[in-house]
């Protein structure tokens, strides 16, 4: 018998999941593990060294002086440390968003951060968001969502979220981004992001934030017949 409890959600940019299955986790009471921040930080790595992130063999280069950590201190935030330094405020900018895409294309990258997930599912009850867990990562998980929403819905919900924050990006760049990153995304050759199988999937354009967090927790709850 399996010991833990693993709900993977997957889903293109800007839909919501880190949001909601934060929340998921939170009602759970599940560690919410934020895979998108794994890359972003790896990303982050390339950035500052100054290489491209599509640069095959300088990505290949620099991947194994990468130490990726990440802790859970208890004010809510998943804090990604790369090597030894807390980057957690760092990795959100768009171009990091970017970077991530890039260097997440990369199969030595995959392959590097692959341990890091799974282990972290082997050892405790978990909602991981990402675009290949339901596919590659956690392929056994006891529940696997596909969240997705409009690509004007997504860049919208997006914009207004960096606005928020001062950011000065319009509306069209963060769309074009999107639509560039979901491209990127869904088009590599390795894990690609898609819907596994057995997924269920969930379509928030017309939804509030309660309404599709009230589907997922149905959804989970159904499946793990709690
Ligand atoms: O989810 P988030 O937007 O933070 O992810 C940043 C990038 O990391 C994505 O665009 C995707 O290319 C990559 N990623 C991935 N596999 C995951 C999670 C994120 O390739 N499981």
């Amino acid at each position: 018998m399996k010991q833990f409890h693993a709900i993977a959600i997957d889903g293109p940019a800007g839909a919501g999941k880190s949001t909601l299955a934060k929340r998921l986790a939170n009602e759970l009471g599940y560690v919410y593990v934020d895979t998108g921040a794994i890359y972003r930080t790896v990303g982050y790595y390339i950035w500052i060294c100054g290489i491209g992130g599509k640069d095959a063999d300088g990505v290949r280069r620099l991947i194994d002086d990468v130490n990726v950590a990440i802790e859970y201190p208890g004010d809510g935030l998943q804090h990604m440390l790369l090597n030894g330094k807390d980057i957690t405020g760092e990795i959100r900018t768009p171009e990091i968003s970017m970077y991530a895409s890039q260097v997440s294309a990369h199969k030595c990258v995959r392959d590097f951060l692959l341990d890091t997930q799974r282990d972290l599912a082997k050892t405790h009850n978990v909602v991981m968001d990402g675009r290949d867990i339901g596919t590659v990562v956690l392929p056994d998980a006891d529940v696997k969502i596909f969240l997705t929403a409009s690509p004007e819905v997504r860049a919208k919900r997006r914009w207004l979220e960096l606005q928020e924050k001062g950011a000065k990006d319009t509306y069209e760049q963060v769309l074009a981004d999107q639509l560039k990153r979901d491209e990127q995304d869904s088009t590599r050759a390795v894990a690609p992001l898609k819907q596994a199988k057995d997924a269920v999937l969930v379509d928030s354009s017309n939804l509030t934030l309660d309404e599709t967090a009230a589907r997922m927790l149905a959804i989970v709850k159904e499946k793990l017949n709690a």
